[in-house]
């Protein structure tokens, strides 16, 4: 299986975000799931204008069915709109909003605990790189995310590479430095639950990098904030996703592993 995400992040109005949702129907082909992000308030009305098949993320969860949290969104409010999947520790909850590995994994146990499958991000600052420090900041929010952690079967955890540089910058990571960091993040998943995961790449996607991300950053798909906030981008994506699955992206045997379990 393969995926793209839409994160449309603090954009669109509820009337915006239907209208949007309402043009993805085409984005749908077998073997590539398709999952919109929209705020909170967007939740009803994507939920009510979807294409059956396309699903429904939340950008946020306060890992709790419900109580005294001001400003906060919990489980039981997200199931109500049929939401499965959950971004936990994006980049800009981290560095904006203060987020620290902790809390990000009080998120991720309670999202499995409670059926809803974790869409776990990590990525390292320019700084970070630049000092030659990208394992090691990874593979720390990686150990934190991920050690001692139950995984429920039927449970479909995704982790996704969205370098903090590439955010939003119209700089992407190259396929070459992507696909570095995505065997890096391969082989910590194994290390610390012997289990594999699909590994996504987010970071200044669009239709024209796409493809070469698909070729060389040997990823299952992709997270996307700009270009998923324009019907023509995001089908433009969809359709170079299902165009590299009908050609065999990810089949070659031994080229990335989590591709045959996922
Ligand atoms: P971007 O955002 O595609 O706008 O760079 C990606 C993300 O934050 O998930």
């Amino acid at each position: 299986m393969k995926y793209l995400i839409a994160n449309w992040k603090m954009n669109l109005t509820a009337a915006q975000a239907r209208e949007l949702a309402a043009a993805l129907g085409p984005a749908i082909r077998p073997g590539l799931r398709v999952i919109v992000a929209p705020p909170f308030t967007s939740l009803e009305a994507v939920a009510g204008t979807l294409a059956g098949d396309i699903e429904l993320a939340a950008q946020n969860i306060y890992p709790g069915d419900q109580g005294a949290f001001t400003g906060e969104i919990g489980g039981e409010q997200l199931e109500e709109f049929s939401v499965r999947w959950v971004f936990a520790g994006h980049s800009e909850r981290r560095k904006i909003l203060g987020e620290s590995d902790a809390f990000i994994r009080q998120k991720i146990d309670y999202l499995l605990g409670r059926g809803m499958n974790p869409v776990i991000c990590v990525g390292e600052t320019l700084a970070e790189r630049e000092a030659g420090n990208i394992e090691g900041v990874i593979g720390a929010q990686l150990k934190a995310a991920l050690a001692g952690l139950s995984v429920p079967s039927g449970a479909a955890p995704l982790l996704a590479y969205e370098p903090v540089w590439a955010i939003g910058t119209g700089i992407a990571a190259t396929p070459q430095q992507a696909a570095a960091v995505h065997e890096f993040i391969r082989g910590e998943a194994r290390r610390l639950l012997d289990r594999s995961f699909p590994v996504l790449y987010g970071g200044s996607v669009t239709p024209g990098n796409l493809a070469s991300l698909i070729t060389g950053a040997a990823c299952d798909g992709f997270l996307v904030g700009g270009a998923s906030l324009r019907a023509d981008s995001f089908l433009a994506l969809a359709a170079a996703c299902n165009q590299a699955i009908a050609a065999g992206w990810g089949n070659k045997r031994g080229q990335h592993p989590s591709a045959e379990s996922a």
